[in-house]
């Protein structure tokens, strides 16, 4: 069976750079059939895997060659480790709404059958604090059977890790949606493994994986790879291998139960991050 998860986090936090990151892992080290699809109206989502290929948006070619013009083999191209890529794009900037243009991409990968059965995970990379039906359209219509949360110890990742919990419980109980863990893109700040861990207890969840921060990161991005193919040896890479062996052994998928406003401004004092 085919694992739809969907990765959600704060803007910035490291979504994208985790999500290829470990979809590399585990086709590199694992086997595993992988497809990605990218949800961020920046497009994203693919660029490590597929080299810097140019990638044509789902949203990109309706809108220039209409929708008789769309096939599976026009947006969805194969990259490192035979993983599959495609971005639904935005609508023009100013015109339109980037949550419609999610929904009916994924409505329309579903339809052409990309999703194929073969597969062994399907990564929704979704721009996680918008608040907004079209980006919880995921989760709402149970796209995705599993949530993970990538979130660092600084305050502002933190709300929108809760943010994104209230979010979801509203749709768990009828679409069946998870989640299966946070996992920690460090920032380095002071305390961080203990906040997040207290964080996660709190809301009911598991730290799946600490990601340390590591230039190399940005060095495989430069040569636009995953630090897999960058160079499979060293360190960061045992790191995604590590995180794609806990999400293939994953067992514990939950209800999160968010923080209120007080309990957060705790924690929050608690480790000192408003200094
Ligand atoms: P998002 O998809 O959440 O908006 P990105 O994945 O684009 O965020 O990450 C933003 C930047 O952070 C990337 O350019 C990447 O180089 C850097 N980055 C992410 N994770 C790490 C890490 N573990 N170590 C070093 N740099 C990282
Ligand atoms: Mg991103």
């Amino acid at each position: 069976m085919t694992r739809k998860i969907a990765i959600y986090g704060k803007g910035g936090i490291g979504k994208s750079t985790t999500q290829q990151n470990t979809a590399a892992a585990l086709a590199y080290f694992f086997g595993k059939k992988v497809l990605i699809h990218g949800c961020d109206p920046k497009a994203d989502c693919t660029r490590l895997i597929l080299g810097g290929k140019p990638q044509e948006t789902v949203l990109d070619t309706i809108r220039e060659y209409g929708e008789e013009a769309l096939t599976v083999d026009r947006v969805v191209k194969t990259g490192f480790g035979g993983i599959k890529c495609v971005e639904s794009g935005g609508p023009e900037p100013g015109v339109g709404c980037a949550g419609r243009g999610v929904i009916t991409a994924i409505n329309l990968m579903e339809e052409f059958g990309a999703y194929s059965d073969d597969l062994d995970f399907v990564f929704f990379d979704v721009l996680g604090d918008v608040v907004c039906g079209g980006f919880a359209m995921p989760v709402r219509e149970g796209k995705a059977q599993e949530i993970y949360i990538v979130a660092s110890g600084e305050m502002m990742a933190l709300y929108a890790a809760n943010n994104i919990c209230r979010g979801m419980i509203k749709y768990a109980e009828q679409s069946g949606v998870r989640l299966g863990g946070i996992i920690c893109n460090s920032r380095n700040v002071d305390g961080e493994k203990e906040l997040m861990t207290e964080f996660c207890a709190k809301i009911g969840t598991q730290m799946l994986h600490y990601i340390p921060r590591d230039n190399i990161v940005q060095k495989a991005e430069f040569n636009r790879q995953t630090v897999t193919q960058f160079d499979p040896e060293c360190n960061q890479a045992q790191e995604y291998k590590e995180l794609a062996r806990k999400i293939i052994e994953n067992d514990m998928f939950v209800i999160p139960r968010p923080m209120s406003m007080d309990e957060m401004e705790n924690l929050v004092v608690k480790y000192g991050l408003l200094n």
